[in-house]
């Protein structure tokens, strides 16, 4: 059965609820599993909640998963897979929360409990962590996170400080390097400082395994993503939208050319960075910043 749409939005409203009830399911299910008599689970579940209709929401996810035999909810231990959503900053998961009831979001969870993948859990949402989605200002969208060991970091093009600057990211800094006076090559490839100034850096498929480049695109996180992107053309406006590459341009279908600004060029990967320099992507950007009463980027902070 599926929830109505009204708990669904009462779910919504503290981002602690969902997180409650997992770990309530999760203490729950292992008293369980030391005790079969089901009527000591219940007592205890009123026990735990003043609130009856929490106490009723618990039960019933008890009995859909005991016939489901979702992973998530079996785990015996504290696990950070079945809390996935906690790891999504406070102002973006009031926009996002009704996703983390849907079944391929669900999916997810269950999928990520298999083989283990890049980023850490801790940085998956990374890229909501330094600006609430009403500050947006750019959106520079990437495929697939970094599929070697220590390189991705939850910020699409992004590695972390002391690992090698990977060939697209060396590319993007040559482009800036000619689009901007005075801008220097930084000696590391983290971009964090683009996104605590509002710069949104989304990968489209948010998680990959080991060495296996696009393994997860296929799990459910474009819904995400793509859910992202709509709140974003929604709420937002005057946002820019840089799409490098076909696949970053396929996404252009979300977005309000008549809110918005979209630029388009090729990727700057080696394969294609001839036909990406030149596009002069970051100076245009700070041009219609600017145009809008915007504070514009600095993209020599790094
Ligand atoms: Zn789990």
């Amino acid at each position: 059965m599926k929830p109505s749409r009204k708990r669904k939005r009462n779910s919504c409203k503290e981002k602690g609820n969902l997180i409650d009830l997992f770990e309530k399911l999760n203490a729950l299910n292992k008293k369980k599993l030391e005790n079969d008599d089901d009527s000591t689970v219940n007592s205890k579940i009123s026990e735990d909640n003043t609130d009856n209709s929490s106490a009723k929401l618990i039960d019933k996810t008890i009995i859909e998963n005991e016939d489901t035999q979702n992973d998530s909810v079996l785990c015996k231990e504290d696990c950070k897979i079945c809390k996935l959503e906690s790891y999504v900053s406070n102002d973006w998961y009031t926009y996002l929360c009704e996703e983390f009831s849907k079944d391929y979001f669900i999916s997810i969870k269950t999928e990520l409990h298999k083989k283990a993948f890049y980023p850490p859990i801790e940085k998956i949402f990374l890229f909501s962590k330094y600006f609430d989605i009403k500050d947006t200002k750019v959106v520079i969208i990437g495929q697939d996170p970094y599929h070697n060991p220590n390189q991705a970091m939850g910020l699409s093009f992004s590695v972390p400080i002391n690992v090698k600057i990977p060939p697209s990211l060396k590319n993007i800094y040559k482009e800036l390097n000619s689009d901007l006076t005075g801008y220097s090559i930084p000696s590391h490839g983290s971009l964090i400082k683009w996104a605590e100034q509002g710069v949104l850096l989304l990968n489209d498929v948010l998680t990959v395994e080991k060495n296996k480049p696009g393994s997860h695109s296929k799990m459910g996180w474009k819904l995400f993503t793509q859910r992202i992107l709509e709140v974003i053309n929604e709420t937002c406006n005057n946002v820019v939208f840089l799409l490098w590459g076909n696949y970053a341009r396929s996404k252009s279908f979300l977005i309000n050319p008549s809110k918005h600004l979209i630029l388009e060029s090729a990727h700057p990967s080696p394969f294609s960075a001839n036909k990406f320099f030149g596009c002069k992507h970051f100076s245009k950007t700070n041009e219609y910043l600017k145009n809008h009463n915007k504070v514009p980027i600095d993209w020599a902070i790094l």
